[in-house]
């Protein structure tokens, strides 16, 4: 009788134990209904035509204007997407923290601090100003000062050497080998004063590492490099994943840098609307004026939006709203879910 009850005992208890997990498994599987956001996100903006395209680098207002792509990949590997996740748009901006993370690979984060610099700026993206009024003068990787500085950091033998490192620290990260838009190489690089000034100011305070046209020249090319939004949602997720790309299992990164990376991304990826999206968003993401906008979820997932339509910082309009509507509804912030939209 004894040892019947016991058994009956440990029957029920087993089979609570499974419904608790099962129901668990449920909530959760509830909590994150990544397919549903991602469309929601999606319907939601589609129509939304404020901002307009970059066009200081003419080619990327010949972008067609209404692509919209929304993308969450997730540190398994799992893609959820809604719009357009083929169409190849410059990576402009966004490349600018993986180039950061090859010089953390090479020499440690210690050299971003001291030779770069991780302070916002305040300013706008191209700011020659920020270079003149900061001792750092490049004061950070998000911006151009600082990643035309990142890219003469790049330890190499020599400028093939260079933009090889570079690209295919960029291609890891989207697991697949990704090419130079050449056509945005030439526009981009056939107008780029602004950037070559910027170059040349750093060089000028020993602040730039290697021959000032050949940063340019492989900071451009970096720029230029195509990516569709699918692509950048997993060199999101590579982050999120402690610096392993969940496609290919490679690792490109190792996992102690990724603290430093996400809070240079967290403070400056937004450049002078770094703080508001923060406020509104409070996750470490960047973006670039091509489109393109990539949010962390640090050791879970990422979110990955293309729009070309940008606000006066250069951030997609859209694809800001996507990520905050995604946030907001999954819960999810650096800080605490964030409800703000
Ligand atoms: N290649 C662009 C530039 O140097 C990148 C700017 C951006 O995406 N914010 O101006």
């Amino acid at each position: 009788d004894m040892l019947n009850t016991t058994f009956s005992r440990s029957i029920s208890a087993t089979i609570s134990l499974f419904l608790v997990l099962f129901l668990n498994a449920t909530v959760a599987q509830a909590a994150r209904d990544y397919q549903r956001v991602v469309d929601e996100a999606y319907e939601k903006f589609k129509d939304l035509k404020d901002g307009a395209n970059a066009n200081y680098i003419p080619i990327l207002d010949t972008v067609p204007s209404d692509l919209f792509g929304v993308v969450i990949a997730t540190r398994d590997g799992k893609i959820y997407s809604a719009g357009e996740i083929k169409y190849e748009f410059s990576i402009q901006s966004v490349s600018k923290p993986f180039t950061a993370s090859l010089v953390m690979a090479q020499q440690g984060p210690k050299v971003i601090r001291e030779k770069i610099g991780v302070e916002p700026t305040g300013l706008p993206f191209n700011s020659r100003l920020a270079v003149e009024i900061y001792d750092s003068r490049s004061v950070n990787p998000s911006v151009n000062a600082g990643a035309i500085a990142a890219v003469s950091l790049v330890q190499a033998d020599s400028e093939k050497d260079r933009w090889k490192k570079v690209s295919d620290n960029i291609s890891a990260y989207a697991g697949r080998d990704l090419k130079v838009l050449e056509e945005v190489y030439n526009s981009e690089y056939e107008t780029a004063w602004g950037n070559r000034a910027i170059a040349n100011l750093l060089y000028n305070y020993e602040r730039l590492y290697s021959d000032p046209e050949e940063a340019l020249r492989v900071y451009t090319r970096q720029c230029s490099i195509g990516i569709n939004t699918k692509d950048l949602a997993i060199m999101g997720a590579t982050l999120a994943n402690e610096g392993v790309n969940p496609v290919t299992g490679k690792k490109v990164l190792d996992s102690e840098h990724i603290p430093e990376l996400l809070a240079i991304m967290a403070a400056t990826g937004f450049y002078d609307e770094s703080g508001e999206w923060m406020y509104s968003a409070g996750l470490p993401s960047k973006t670039g004026v091509g489109g393109g906008i990539v949010a962390v979820i640090p050791g879970d997932f990422a979110i990955a939006t293309f729009s070309p339509r940008l606000n006066p910082a250069g951030n997609s309009v859209r694809g800001m709203k996507a990520i905050q509507h995604i946030a907001a509804e999954l819960g999810v912030g650096l800080y605490g879910p964030n409800t703000r939209e």
